[in-house]
């Protein structure tokens, strides 16, 4: 048996499974959130502990690292998280190669969501395409002829922080206008927010008069029951990521855009604005389709075990 363990260090949640190469079922899998006050070390000392519980005793062959932030793909070294502190230059890949004394090899979640899609889901039999996550932030991560394309640093496919509108609202990242501005669901609600005067009755009923409470599914709750100031931003919001898609398909013409995370369960409409505004940006020669993320919240996973053993010559010569 050749084993191959992935691990999911996501902003507020850290899962691990474990299959068996070449197979596609899981042998044990778990899911568990990160405490509140979660640092690096927290998060390592879980992670470590579900290893532990779900190899039994038995020793892996490699082990396949999706993490939520920018990462250094050739070194397994984290650069940060932006939601949880402490993980600045933290060499992951090492630690986790040292204590199991197997290959590691660590990636972004967009990266890594994109190896997943393209070796099992929506990607299957695409030599080029284009993954985009639209959740509490907007990433992407791209295949070209195949294979992940990084970049000189490992930030191709920020597709987050491309700017559709110079003149709209200051982003995290300090510039103003990007895709992650407009489409990311906090981004969204902060939108309602910051409108709530304009806003309507059925908003208001949805949040029991509370603004606060306003979240990107609430905004797309509100938006197909009709609230006019919840379609306003949940459609600009599409409409921005439209722009985005459109350019990045000019520039790169790839087959196929596949969208996954949170925030693409916000309704037929949703999809509608964001492919025609797509359709509309790119030229009428280039063409492409976009459709749903095939494996969900487990795509960083699946392409944890993908990097593992795509990576892991081990993994090569057993499968
Ligand atoms: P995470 O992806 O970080 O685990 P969630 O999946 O719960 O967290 O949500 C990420 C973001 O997507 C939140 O801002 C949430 O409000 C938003 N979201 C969740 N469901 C929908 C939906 N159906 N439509 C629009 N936005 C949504
Ligand atoms: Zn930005």
């Amino acid at each position: 048996m050749t084993l191959i363990v992935a691990l999911d260090f996501g902003g507020t949640k850290l899962a691990a499974g474990v299959v068996n190469a070449g197979a596609r079922e899981w042998l044990h899998y778990e899911r568990r959130l990160s405490p509140p006050n979660a640092d690096a070390k927290t998060d390592l000392e879980i992670m470590r502990s579900l290893i532990h519980s779900l190899v039994q005793g038995a020793k892996p062959a490699a082990i396949g690292v999706s993490f939520g932030g920018p990462v250094d793909a050739t070194t397994g070294v984290v650069r940060l998280s932006h939601h949880v502190p402490g993980w600045e230059n933290i060499p992951l890949g090492k630690l986790l190669e040292e204590e199991f004394g197997v290959p590691a090899k660590v990636d972004n979640d967009a990266n890594v969501a994109a190896l997943g899609e393209h070796r099992f889901g929506a990607g299957k039999g695409y030599e080029s395409l284009f993954y985009i996550t639209i959740s509490t932030g907007v990433g992407g991560g791209w295949i070209l002829n195949g294979k992940p394309w990084r970049g000189t640093e490992g930030m191709a496919g920020e597709i987050g922080h491309m700017v559709v509108d110079p003149q709209g609202s200051v982003c995290l990242c300090g510039k103003q206008g990007c895709v992650e501005r407009l489409a990311s669901g906090p981004y969204m609600a902060q939108e309602v927010q910051e409108n709530w005067q304009r806003g309507g009755k059925i908003l208001r009923e949805l949040v029991g008069g509370n603004w606060e409470l306003v979240t990107g599914k609430i905004v797309s709750e509100a938006a197909i029951m009709g609230d006019e100031l919840a379609q306003e931003v949940l459609y600009r919001g599409a409409w921005g990521l439209g722009v985005g898609i459109g350019n990045v398909a000019n520039l790169v013409n790839p087959q196929r855009f596949v969208l996954g995370g949170s925030v693409t369960k916000a309704g037929e409409k949703w999809w509608e604005v964001v492919r025609k505004t797509a359709q509309k940006t790119a030229l009428p020669e280039v063409s492409f389709d976009i459709v749903p993320a095939a494996l969900g919240d487990d795509a960083p996973l699946w392409g944890a075990v993908a990097l593992a053993e795509t990576n892991c010559e081990v993994v090569e010569k057993a499968g």
